[in-house]
């Protein structure tokens, strides 16, 4: 049963009026290339021959493009109805994290973990690569909780001294229980318990662009359902890989991590309490 909450209304709203969707062309960041009139068909924009996002903006079609974190920063190619178009990546260096792990099944995986998680891999992967070919008409997000944000996206990390994967979402602080809403409408891409992110949904919005919160104590929707802004997808918890309960949150373009901050409303314009 999805519940909603009275004070969506006014998060349409925010969200309606945000101000926060910025071009941001640097690894992890985002560029929006402007295409032409909307009054004529959208041009077919690609990047390594996969589908880029293009939305309707003020009268022009706009393609929205996810620049991966291990980008080098100059000139980064996309393609226009079959024509190369560079976007100019700014350098950008994240900062370094180092996190100590107890449970060290977390650094060091037994090949039964390592098959798990090579499964569940696929499984995300398959939902970040898809392409829904729904009209889009913008990319901002509601908060999906309004806790504190850490600034975390993009950390280099180490788990114990041993060199991770970058931190690819952000961690929104919270207490387990707290219900998490779908900052947009979306589809239900997949719903699971995984090794490394716990309890997770995956929300996709159309065209490749697809939001992740990892880590919740409960799953309040299943894979094939629709959800509006505003409805209750999970709550907080401590699940998977963390060292206390938080929101991971992760947003996605053209399969590719992106800074969530780029989406949401600016701290303190966010709705409810
Ligand atoms: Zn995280």
């Amino acid at each position: 049963m999805i519940k909603r909450f009275s004070w969506v209304a006014a998060l349409l709203l925010v969200v309606g009026t945000a101000q926060a969707t910025e071009a941001s062309p640097r690894p992890g960041g985002v560029a929006l290339i402007e295409l032409g009139s909307a009054a004529l068909p959208p041009p077919r924009v690609t990047l390594d021959d996969k589908p880029l996002l293009v939305m309707k903006r003020d009268g022009l079609w706009v393609a929205v493009a996810g620049i991966p974190l291990d980008t080098a920063p100059g000139e980064w190619p996309v393609m226009i109805d079959g024509q190369r178009k560079t976007v100019t990546v700014a350098a950008h260096t994240y900062r370094e994290q180092r996190i100590t792990v107890e449970n060290e099944s977390f650094v060091t995986q037994s090949q039964e973990q390592l098959d798990r998680i090579f499964r569940e891999r696929k499984i995300i992967d398959g939902v970040l690569g898809s392409f829904r070919d729904v009209p889009i008409d913008g990319i901002a997000l509601a908060a999906p909780i309004n806790g504190s944000r850490s600034p975390s996206f993009g950390y280099r990390r180490y788990f114990n001294d041993q060199p991770r994967s970058p931190h690819k979402g952000m961690d929104i602080a919270g207490k387990t229980g707290d219900p998490v809403i779908a900052p947009r409408a979306a589809l239900v891409a997949a719903t699971g318990d995984y090794f490394f992110n716990g309890n997770t949904v995956l929300l996709d919005h159309g065209q490749g662009f697809v939001t992740m919160y990892c880590h919740l104590s409960d799953i309040a929707v299943k894979q094939g359902q629709t959800v509006d802004i505003g409805d209750v997808i999970g709550a907080v918890g401590a699940t998977g890989r963390v060292t206390g309960p938080h929101l991971h949150f992760g947003t996605y373009l053209n399969g590719t991590a992106v800074d969530p901050a780029i989406f949401l409303p600016a701290v303190g314009a966010s709705a409810g309490t």
